[in-house]
């Protein structure tokens, strides 16, 4: 099979360039040539047509080789180019290819010809695959493989550039964060493909709302950014408002109609900022305003979102910690009043911030539970709770109880999960004893029950925490199938006002339930002594044991 070559001969005799076809036509190339022998002649066809290679004279009389190669370099910088000529001498020769020729081959010794042409087609086709997997390389580096829309490295770039021109030329300029609304819920409940066509047609259409010089970037997840350079406020608003528009009508996947929707925060140079670092945080600021007062799209805006921002630090701070296991337990004994020995812990959450110290459920599990991040919390404190209480001396270990919240109990692959976890860490399931507020049992008594249920079937040991304070009607609380009642510490610490008659009728009904009823929050001998006449089971507090490390109470465990 004859390889075809486009050749471009630059040479003033017809002979000499029938001779050098002939000569690649019979080393296995199926020339297509053309002839040229003026610079003009030359341009056009660079102009007009792509070419393997090119072949020149050295001397003609209307043009010079250097001159033409020259004139190729221009156009086409990797085009293989060889001299073919008589005898120029070395010097010349030597020029020749320090200017960029591939080869010089004497007229007379054409046979070096063919070996030369197929070597320089090698390499340019080498040069391009290179050139090719550079140029794939430099774009996946700047562009999200999902949608092919730019990734954060590249909006950075060009909003660095647009703050550069915006500083030149006085034109404001806008930076919006969009975050969807409604993605979650399709991608667990349709599938990560499903989700991911999602966020290729709202990428789509995002695409056809903006202009041209707009740039669309992917920031990660169902998070994108949109840099609209050389507009005010009122434009920006505009697109913000068509943005959300857009999102709120029906997206069609496999005949299904999903709605997104999306919120969008906007901020602006120069009043929000000079640098994409804070334009971006100003935006994602503004954006979580506008989520979270459902509003669509929102203005950064900077007495109003002081408390908005401390409290996206805290989110991300938050997100971080989870990943970089900053979050460790503290656990407290639990007592056996008729004993005095202590016959369970509870693990409490305790986050070593790395700028803040020590901080105590106070300063986060709220926003862990608003924003839903509690669930990965709670799984890296059962993790802890099972491997460095349990796990680690199973001779010593007593049962220990870890803090579910809200999210937990409307989840139904939690029971799974949990016990999936005991599982792996060989633990066995009456070893946990998960705590539920009963406020959070009761705002949906149905769906905790069935949660529940499933825990207990497994083997693992349910109380209801700070018993007292979330009104529970009788009929639900029989049917729930838990065995510990936690009496709240409210009441426990008002027996020191000689106020008793809520702790005893909690202990009471605990006792005609037949569950054990454990009382949290003992400060005083008096409380406990009084306790233990009541009948009380168990109990918690600063009078037996501050909450401490495994090691800690691990000692105590021994003394007692
Ligand atoms: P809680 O489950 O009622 O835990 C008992 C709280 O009372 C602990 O506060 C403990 O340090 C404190 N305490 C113990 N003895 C005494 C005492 O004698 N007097 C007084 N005044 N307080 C005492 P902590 O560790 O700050 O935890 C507060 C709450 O945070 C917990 O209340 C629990 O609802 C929640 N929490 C803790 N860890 C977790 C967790 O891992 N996940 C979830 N979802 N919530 C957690
Ligand atoms: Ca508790
Ligand atoms: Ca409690």
């Amino acid at each position: 099979m004859a390889i075809p070559l486009r050749l471009l001969i630059i040479e003033d005799s017809d002979a000499d360039a029938e001779l050098v076809i002939h000569e690649l036509t019979r080393g296995g190339y199926s020339v297509t040539a053309e002839r040229v022998h003026t610079s003009d002649d030359l341009k056009a066809a660079l102009d007009r047509d792509k070419w393997d290679l090119a072949i020149a004279d050295f001397t003609m009389p209307q043009f010079s080789g250097t001159a033409a190669m020259t004139q190729v370099r221009d156009i086409d910088p990797e085009m293989p180019f060889i001299f073919v000529s008589g005898t120029i001498g070395e010097d010349l020769a030597v020029t020749a290819m320090k200017t960029g020729a591939h080869d010089y081959i004497m007229k007379g010794n054409l046979k070096r010809l063919v070996p030369a042409v197929a070597r320089e087609l090698r390499e340019a086709a080498n040069r391009q695959s290179r050139k090719r997997a550079e140029s794939r390389l430099a774009h996946m580096a700047y562009h999200d493989a999902l949608t092919d829309l730019p990734n954060r490295s590249l909006l950075f770039e060009r909003l660095h550039q647009a703050l550069v021109e915006s500083a030149r030329t006085g034109e404001p300029l806008a930076l919006m964060v969009l975050d969807l609304d409604g993605f979650k819920p399709v991608n667990d409940s349709l599938g990560h493909l499903a989700g991911d066509r999602v966020l290729k047609q709202v990428a789509a259409q995002l695409r056809s709302l903006l202009r041209e010089v707009d740039t669309i970037a992917r920031l990660g997840g169902d998070e994108f950014a949109l840099l609209l350079p050389r507009t005010n406020g009122d434009g920006a608003a505009a697109v913000a408002r068509a943005v959300v528009d857009r999102l709120r009508r029906p997206l069609t996947l496999d005949h299904q109609a999903l709605v997104v929707g999306g919120s969008v925060g906007i901020a602006q140079f120069p009043q929000h900022g000079d640098t994409p670092e804070v334009l971006l945080q100003k935006a994602d600021i503004a954006m979580y305003v506008a989520k979270s007062g459902n509003l669509g799209y929102a203005f950064y805006a900077e007495d109003r979102d002081h408390a908005a921002h401390q409290r996206l630090t805290l989110i991300n701070e938050l997100r971080a910690g989870i990943e970089a296991r900053e979050f460790v337990c503290a656990y407290q004994p639990i007592l056996d009043l008729r004993t005095g020995r202590i016959m369970s812990v509870e693990a409490l959450a305790r986050w070593k911030h790395p700028a803040r110290g020590f901080l105590t459920p106070r300063d986060f599990v709220d926003v862990a539970e608003q924003t839903g991040l509690i669930e990965a919390l709670t799984f890296v404190i059962l993790d802890r709770a099972l491997t460095e209480w349990v796990e680690a001396e199973p001779r010593l270990a007593l049962p220990v109880a870890v803090n579910l919240s809200v999210r937990h109990l409307r989840d139904p692959e939690l029971p799974d999960q949990v016990g999936d976890l005991l599982k792996r860490k060989g633990v066995s399931p009456e070893m946990l004893v998960l705590e539920i507020t009963e406020s959070v049992i009761m705002s949906d008594p149905r769906r905790s029950i069935a949660v529940l249920s499933r825990l207990h079937a497994m083997g693992v040991k349910l109380a209801i925490d700070d018993f007292g304070t979330g009104y529970s009607s009788l009929g639900y609380l029989q049917q729930l199938p838990v065995d510990e009642l936690k009496i709240d510490r409210s009441f426990v610490q008002r027996m020191a006002l000689g106020d008793e008659a809520i702790v005893r009728s909690i202990i009471d009904l605990a006792h005609n339930l037949g569950l054990i009823v454990v009382a949290e929050g003992i400060e005083s001998v008096t409380v406990r002594d009084r306790l233990v006449e009541l009948g009380c089971d168990a109990a918690q507090g600063m009078f037996f044991a501050e909450p401490g490390s495994p090691e800690t109470v691990r000692a105590l465990v021994q003394s007692t």
